[in-house]
């Protein structure tokens, strides 16, 4: 499995050159932590509704994150 990098723009993690998120190219393969944030429901459930970690990262979709990228 590749080594996974983490997007410093939105702590998405992913093997790619380009995030999938947010189409940032600043990655990073410094980070500590992995938050994996499930679907809901519904897949257009926002998980800041329901996480208190999606909230505190901003994370408004599911996937994997990086808790810290430096
Ligand atoms: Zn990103």
């Amino acid at each position: 499995m590749a080594k996974m990098r983490a997007c410093r723009t939105c702590h998405y993690l992913t093997t790619e050159d380009q995030c999938p998120n947010c189409k940032g190219t600043s990655l990073s393969t410094s980070y500590t932590g992995i938050v994996v944030v499930l679907p809901g429901k519904s897949p257009l459930d926002d998980p800041r509704k329901s996480s208190y970690i999606a909230a505190r990262l901003n994370i408004d979709k599911p996937g994997k994150y990086a808790l810290k990228v430096r």
